[in-house]
């Protein structure tokens, strides 16, 4: 720390961001809910020298290609939409415009670890609400509170997806606060609150295009609501990044949403590979939460969770272990290629051989 930083910050703690190995020969890389799959054919084709050399030039601050791109496919208005570089910014902006006068934001206790830290940068309350013993959300928790609620569906890392019918319940209890449902994973067998967005005018989306549609290094995340919320959104984002999505960003998004086939195709395969793995792992004893995600939240009676993951990371496999103690017996495994599935699975079983 040097003697020039804020005292406002000098307690943070920030973000611990999943590991991204620099040497990826080998490794089976099943850490950061990624997709296996490459981006549409269609980005591929886009990000050509003609596009490397227009990079001299500004970036569009509306990024008007991707905002169309996502109101068509999402079937919502252009001024539905707002852009940021990655959902995480879309989150930074929505915890920096949307404090409220409580000053409080309430979230699931286990849930994407990123809120806590927004909250402490941007000096709001984080008020963590526990989950159900069997890591469901209990909407009625929500019910009648004083601030921003903002819940992951599905949630992560437990993958547990909540319907929409208990999103309906949690915003009519709330007409005065703004309910948030972060969409990271809900291509992959959730359903989506855009379809609730005509009946509420407290509700905001946010999604991303880093999964389900394989662009995690491109960033992007999106932020759907009705207008006002998002020229709200906006008026952050010109006040701190007017250009925070770059040329190829803008383009590697537009094209993606645009290929629906594709986008479905590879999302399908994800959901069969997921199913596939749940029994595979169900059959070696595992107890694995019910995950409507690509990824999924797993534990053995007989080995502590820390030991399977060391294990899984001495066999160049690398999944996601939490030190929280509520959930450290379990860890959580992208799913990957049937491929890496299945060496994940083999080496599951090498290693409860080895712990028996
Ligand atoms: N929300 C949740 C629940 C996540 O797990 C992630 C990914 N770590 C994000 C948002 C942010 O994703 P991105 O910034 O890549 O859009």
């Amino acid at each position: 720390m040097s003697r020039f930083l804020s005292n406002k910050y000098e307690d943070l703690e920030p973000y611990t961001p999943g590991e991204q190995p620099k040497n990826m020969k080998k490794l089976i890389k099943l850490n950061t809910n990624e997709n296996p799959y490459d981006p549409a054919p269609e980005v591929m084709l886009a990000i050509n020298n003609e596009e490397i050399e227009k990079l001299r030039l500004y970036s569009d601050p509306e990024a008007a290609p991707l905002i169309e791109a996502a109101a068509g496919f999402y079937g919502v208005g252009r001024d539905m939409v707002m852009a940021g570089n990655g959902s995480d910014e879309v989150l930074a902006f929505l915890f920096m415009a949307f404090q409220q006068k409580s000053g409080r934001f309430y979230f699931p206790e286990i849930s994407y670890s990123f809120y806590p830290v927004y909250c402490s940068v941007f000096g709001a309350e984080a008020v963590k609400v526990p989950l159900k013993e069997d890591f469901s959300i209990d909407p009625s928790d929500y019910y009648g509170v004083d601030g921003t609620i903002i819940i992951t569906n599905p949630n992560a890392p437990t993958g547990i997806a909540l319907a929409l019918a208990d999103i309906e319940e949690i915003l009519q209890h709330n007409p005065e606060q703004l309910v948030v449902i972060d969409e990271a994973y809900v291509d992959f067998g959730a359903e989506s609150a855009v379809s609730l967005l005509d009946k509420y005018d407290n509700l905001l989306v946010v999604q991303t295009l880093s999964k389900s549609r394989s662009l995690a290094g491109a960033r992007v995340g999106l932020a759907i609501s009705n207008k006002e919320i998002i020229e709200d959104l906006n008026r952050i984002k010109f006040s701190f990044n007017p250009y925070n999505l770059n040329r190829l960003s803008i383009l590697a998004g537009t094209e993606a949403l645009k290929d629906v086939e594709y986008f479905n195709d590879t999302r399908t395969w994800i959901i069969k590979t997921r199913e596939t793995f749940v029994a595979q792992m169900e059959a070696l004893g595992f107890t694995v939460l019910p995950s409507k995600a690509n990824f999924v939240f797993a534990t053995h009676p007989d080995m502590a969770g820390q030991t399977y993951f060391e294990k899984l990371r001495e066999r160049q496999i690398i999944v996601r272990h939490f030190k929280d103690p509520k959930i450290c017996e379990y860890v959580r495994i992208t799913i990957g290629t049937p491929e890496a599935m299945d060496a994940l699975v083999e080496a599951t079983k090498e290693i409860l051989e080895e712990e028996r």
